[in-house]
C-alpha cells in the first residue's frame, strides 16, 4: 500500500505575531514545518509540501518534493494532488503545516479507517456550551452531533483527486469536498494535543507538548557476576582477553555484556536475560552473549525508543582491562548498531577484598539511558 502526505504550508498568516508564516516561525527552536514534517514521515512512502513560491529556497533543505501553493487551500491541495496522480499512490493524508504536533495515534487511526472508508479525519467532539452573539449572548445553539474538524485528513487517492477535479466550488476543507462528490468520510477520534497553532499563546502550548514528549527517558541498570573456572581467556565486553583462567557459565559467560544488556531490559521494564533467554532452555548453551545484545536494543528500537548512552564497569583484580578498553566499545558500538561515544567501558579492582578481591570472579555494573525517540 503505497501512500502520500501533502503538507499545506503555503498561507501567509502571521495571526501568530512575528513577521514570517508561522510555519515558519520557531518552536522548540526548530521551524514549525520541521515538525510536522517529521511527525508525519515515519508513517507515510512519501511527503509532498506545497510551499508558497516565495519560500522554495527555505524549504529545499527537507529534500522533499514540493509544489507551488496557490492563492487558497483548495488550490494547493490540488496542485499537490495532480504531482502525485502518477505516482502510484494509494492512501493520501492531507494535513495542515501549522500542525506540528500531532500525534503518531491520529494518524495510525485514519489510515486504519481508510480499509474500510474512502475518507477519515480526526475530530473532536464538542463539549462547551455554545453561544450565539457579538458582546452579549443573544442566544445558545445545541451542540448534539457537532466536532472540531483537525487534520490529516485521509482519502483513497483516486476518490479525493476525482473530488477536486469535479469540484465546482471552493471548500474549506478536503472533507466537504469529498463529502460533495458522494464519498463517505469516518471521524476517527482527535486529540486535544493535535493543536493548530495560530496565535501567539499557541507557540507556549506546543513547545509544552513537544517538550513532554521530548522528555521520556528511562534508565535502567544491571548487575552480573561470574565465577572464575579452568581455562584460557575470558570474553568481556564482545573482546576475547587472554588470561590464566575462564569464566564459567551457561552461554558464553561475558559478565559485562551480561550486565549491560540486562541495564537495557531494565530501562524497558522487560525483565532481564533470563526472561528473554532461560537457562533450563538447551539452546543458549555455549550461546554468543551478543545475541542477547542484540535481541535488547531490537526491543529498543521496537518500543520506539534509542540509547542515548551506556556505561559498564568491570570489576576485577586480573585481567587487566585497561589495553582493551578500546576494543571493548567498538565491539559493543557494533553490535548495537550506536556511534562508540555513546559507550563507555570502564574498570576497577575492589582493592582485594571480596570475591572479586581473591579473585574467584568477576562482576560487571551497567547502567543504560534510553531516550523516546
Ligand atoms: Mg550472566
Amino acid at each position: 500500500m503505497t501512500s502520500a502526505a501533502i503538507i499545506v504550508a503555503a498561507g501567509r498568516g502571521t495571526r501568530a505575531g512575528g513577521d514570517l508564516p508561522k510555519q515558519w516561525q520557531l518552536l522548540a527552536g526548530e521551524p514549525v514545518l520541521t515538525h510536522t514534517i517529521e511527525a508525519l514521515r515515519p508513517f507515510v512512502d512519501m511527503v509532498v509540501l506545497a510551499i508558497h513560491p516565495d519560500d522554495r529556497e527555505k524549504a529545499a533543505h527537507y529534500a522533499l518534493p514540493m509544489v507551488d501553493g496557490g492563492s487558497t487551500r483548495m488550490q494547493s491541495v490540488r496542485n499537490a494532488l495532480e504531482w502525485l496522480s502518477d505516482k502510484g499512490i494509494e492512501n493520501v493524508l492531507i494535513h495542515d503545516g501549522a500542525r506540528p504536533t500531532v500525534p503518531g495515534h491520529i494518524v495510525r487511526s485514519v489510515l486504519k479507517a481508510l480499509e474500510t472508508s474512502p475518507g477519515a479525519a480526526p475530530a473532536l467532539a464538542v463539549t462547551d456550551a455554545l453561544w450565539r452573539g457579538t458582546s452579549v449572548v443573544e442566544g445558545t445553539a445545541d451542540r448534539t452531533g457537532l466536532w472540531r474538524a483537525q487534520t490529516p485528513q485521509g482519502f483513497h487517492f483516486d476518490a479525493i483527486l476525482k473530488a477536486h477535479r469535479s469540484a465546482l466550488q471552493d471548500a474549506a476543507d478536503d472533507v466537504e469536498l469529498a463529502r460533495a462528490a458522494g464519498y463517505t468520510v469516518a471521524i476517527v477520534p482527535g486529540d486535544e494535543d493535535n493543536l493548530k497553532v495560530t496565535f501567539p499563546g499557541d507557540f507556549l502550548r506546543a513547545e509544552a507538548i513537544l517538550k513532554g514528549r521530548r522528555m521520556d527517558i528511562r534508565v535502567g541498570n544491571g548487575f552480573d557476576v561470574h565465577a572464575f573456572t579452568e581455562g584460557q581467556g575470558v570474553w568481556l565486553c564482545g573482546v576475547r582477553v587472554p588470561h590464566t583462567k575462564a569464566l564459567l557459565g551457561h552461554s558464553d559467560a561475558d559478565v559485562g555484556m551480561h550486565a549491560l544488556t540486562d541495564a537495557i531490559y531494565g530501562a524497558l521494564a522487560e525483565g532481564d536475560i533470563g526472561v528473554h533467554f532461560p537457562p533450563s532452555d538447551p539452546q543458549w548453551k555455549g550461546a554468543e552473549s551478543q545475541i542477547f545484545l542484540r535481541h535488547a536494543m531490537q526491543r529498543v528500537q521496537e518500543r520506539g525508543f534509542s540509547l542515548s548512552n551506556c556505561d559498564v564497569t568491570l570489576i576485577c583484580e586480573r585481567p587487566k582491562v585497561g589495553p582493551h578498553q578500546g576494543e571493548m566499545r567498538a565491539a559493543l558500538a557494533e553490535i548495537m548498531g550506536v556511534e562508540i561515544e555513546r559507550i563507555s567501558v570502564k574498570a576497577t579492582t575492589s582493592e582485594k577484598l571480596g570475591f572479586t578481591g581473591r579473585e574467584e570472579g568477576i562482576a560487571a555494573l551497567a547502567t543504560a539511558t534510553l531516550v523516546k525517540k
